[in-house]
């Protein structure tokens, strides 16, 4: 890989400028969930023990260039120095000044990037004077990656840079998943709609082995094929492009599988009267809200045939009991495989995060990312900026 880790540079007594995502729920003042900056902490403690001086800048909310208070990091910098257990200072102009008063292990947190208009249009002057702050600019936010930010790209070339540890870390996970897998690969794209998931489709189809389309997803593919689906969540519109993946997939070999049988309902409730029927006996009445037992049996084998998977978007209406069946069952056998070390598995995705939790499956996947937008992003093979800018 073409990017360098903080194992590749000499820290020592040097000014480490670290981008990181903090950007944490908060309730009524509150960090409601740790897990964002719990994660930085390896990145913080390695730069600290090499002898480097650690300086954090991230963004919070969405400000848009202007000031707004409620979005200021000093909400945030007691539970980083909480978190971390080290003194963590906050620096809301006087940045340079800020630094040079640095003392011991001490942190420094920048004020919120997006207050000032040049960090989102990726302004070469504010990058230039976020880089006069620093010997070394560190990337530790993949979750901003898919962004040429001020803070993501154009600082990257000013200074000596490398990954942090989650960054390197992600990237390692992703690059086993889809750069080099072991086959053969399999993908579950799941989800409500193949409108937001078009590019991810297209591209997985020429790097995987066998596609598993579920959810929402999925009934526009039956209706393409010429299934009624009753009153489900359907995307007619899209029946031409549908058949266009099928047949690019035919071309290419990659095997598409799309629910054996389906189950049904008449309301979109928790408990709803259901049944289980062949797609083709979708009543004209009914939802399909899940893929039934044959599907899973069959979406089990593959798995147990496979060496990879990648998993973004649940198989079914999840978050309606016994609609989550489907999904539950297929991640409970690839979190088994995995831990059994026959499977390597990632997943990512908002949705499908929770999904994974919910199956109790997610301790045991190989990696999930909790990245969202640029994990979508590298799923469907782009080139994220943020990477990109480290590769020099
Ligand atoms: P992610 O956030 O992981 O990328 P999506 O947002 O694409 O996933 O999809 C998740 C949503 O899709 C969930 O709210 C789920 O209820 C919905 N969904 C899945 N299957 C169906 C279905 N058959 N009918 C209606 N909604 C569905
Ligand atoms: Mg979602």
């Amino acid at each position: 890989m073409a990017w360098k880790t903080l194992d590749d540079m000499d820290l020592k007594g040097k000014r480490v400028l670290v981008r990181v995502d903090i950007n944490v729920p908060m309730e009524n003042g509150v960090v409601t969930d740790m897990t964002r900056i719990e994660r930085i902490a390896d990145t913080v403690y390695d730069i600290q023990d090499a002898g480097g001086k650690v300086i954090l800048m991230a963004h919070y909310g969405r400000p848009k260039g202007k000031v707004v208070e409620s979005m200021s990091l000093i909400h945030i910098a007691p539970a980083v120095a909480d978190e971390l257990g080290v003194p963590v200072t906050f620096a809301d102009s006087d940045y340079r000044d800020a630094v040079k008063e640095m003392q011991g292990d001490e942190v420094l947190l920048l004020e919120n990037l997006r207050f000032n208009p040049g960090e989102e249009a990726n302004d070469p002057a504010f990058a230039k004077r976020l880089a006069s702050l620093c010997d070394i600019y560190v990337n530790d936010a993949f979750s901003a990656a898919h962004r040429a930010h001020a803070s993501t790209a154009a600082i990257a070339k000013l200074r000596p840079s490398c990954a942090g540890r989650l960054m390197a870390e992600e990237l390692g996970a992703l690059e086993a998943a889809l750069g080099s897998p072991k086959r053969p690969v399999v993908a579950v794209v799941g989800g409500a709609k193949v409108s937001t998931k078009l590019d991810l489709l297209g591209n997985l189809v020429g790097k995987v082995d066998h596609l598993i389309i579920g959810g929402g997803m999925a009934n526009t593919f039956l209706a393409a094929q010429g299934i009624n689906v009753g009153k489900s969540l359907c995307e007619h519109d899209l029946a031409d492009t549908a058949r266009e993946i099928l047949e690019k997939a035919k071309i290419v070999g990659c095997e598409i599988i799309l629910p054996r049988d389906i189950v049904v309902a008449r309301d979109f409730k928790a408990d709803a009267d259901n049944e289980t029927v062949a797609p083709e006996a979708c009543p004209a009445d009914a939802m399909i809200l899940d893929a039934g037992p044959a599907t899973v049996a069959y979406i089990e084998e593959v798995l147990t045939n496979a060496k990879t998977l990648v998993w973004n978007g649940p198989l079914g209406a999840f978050e309606i009991a016994p609609f989550d069946a489907a999904t539950n069952a297929a991640a409970q056998a690839a979190a088994k495989l995995t831990k059994a070390g026959k499977l390597i598995s990632v997943a990512g995705g908002g949705d499908t995060v929770a999904a994974l939790n919910q199956a109790d499956a997610a301790k045991d996947f190989t990696y999930i990312s909790t990245a969202g937008g640029a994990f979508l992003e590298w799923m469907e093979g782009k080139e994220l900026p943020g990477v990109a800018a480290l590769n020099g």
